[in-house]
């Protein structure tokens, strides 16, 4: 079903608040890596006015380490909610679980994604794919682009086929980052398929200064969209403190993303 031999045209993926990725339309979702309390709405309003079309924030997070922090659930997804709902922007926010799937769906999150760790997860694909909510799926940290691709088929065999791959980079022997940024599976998930394929900067490096560079070669790749983490104060971030840009970071780079969308 992801398969752009049997549905040659692009995908366009609604992702509510009058926002389409795909098909031309390319769309900047920015927002810190945890949801943290108050600060999320003063990072969303940063976020709109450097252009980002959409908020992204976890709230169930998937740490490394069960001591790390594991991000504030429930009340994380409200919080999300209500910068949604002031700012007029869909949210992005991992689901980690397939018990909170309903949950989720209950309570209209714009798009489910499903991180690299869960990539697959099967009982969970198939769960987000019994819903009808758009779904960001990262590849996983050392998945290949075809596992991707098959990842996207569990969760649109079980009927969803509102699917956005991500590129978040893979794990090589490569140490100076933390993970390597795949552009080539830009232009190599466009020629596979014709689903909508954003990339992710902030993950792909794990360093805030390397973040804007990856960002422009994913948008002159033909990106349909990015994923960026950004913070206030990336010294106190709760996670990915590393990798996020501030938001005077993060309008420069929208400058230029702009220039690049215009000249590609
Ligand atoms: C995230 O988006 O914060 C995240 C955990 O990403 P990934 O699953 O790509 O590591
Ligand atoms: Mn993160």
């Amino acid at each position: 079903k992801a398969n752009r031999k049997f549905h040659p045209e692009d995908t366009i993926v609604d992702c509510g608040h009058g926002v389409k990725i795909g098909g031309g339309n390319f769309q900047v979702m920015a927002g810190p890596c945890s949801v943290e309390g108050k600060n999320l709405i003063e990072i969303a309003r940063c976020v709109k006015d450097a252009g980002a079309t959409m908020l992204r924030g976890g709230a169930y997070k998937p740490r490394t380490s069960p001591y790390s922090y594991q991000g504030m659930g429930e009340k994380g997804l409200d919080l999300l909610l209500e910068a949604s709902a002031e700012l007029d922007m869909p949210i992005v926010t991992e689901v980690m679980d397939p018990r909170d799937v309903q949950l989720f769906v209950d309570k209209k999150i714009d798009v489910m994604q499903i991180g690299a760790r869960n990539a697959q997860n099967f009982s969970l694909l198939k769960e987000v794919g019994k819903t009808k909510t758009p779904i960001l799926l990262k590849r996983g940290m050392s998945g290949t682009i075809d596992e991707l691709l098959m990842a996207a088929e569990y969760i649109m065999s079980e009927g969803n086929e509102n699917v956005i791959l991500c590129e978040r980079g893979i794990r090589t022997f490569e140490t100076r980052t933390r993970n390597t940024f795949d552009v080539n599976a830009i232009p190599v998930l466009h020629h596979l398929s014709h689903l909508p394929v954003v990339g992710d900067p902030s993950h792909s490096t794990g360093y805030t200064r390397y973040v804007r560079p990856a960002a422009y070669a994913a948008t002159a790749a033909g990106a349909d969209g990015l994923e960026i983490e950004v913070h206030n104060c990336p010294q106190e971030a709760w996670s990915d403190g590393a990798q996020a840009l501030t938001p005077a970071q993060f309008a420069d780079a929208m400058k230029r993303i702009a220039l690049i969308r215009e000249a590609v």
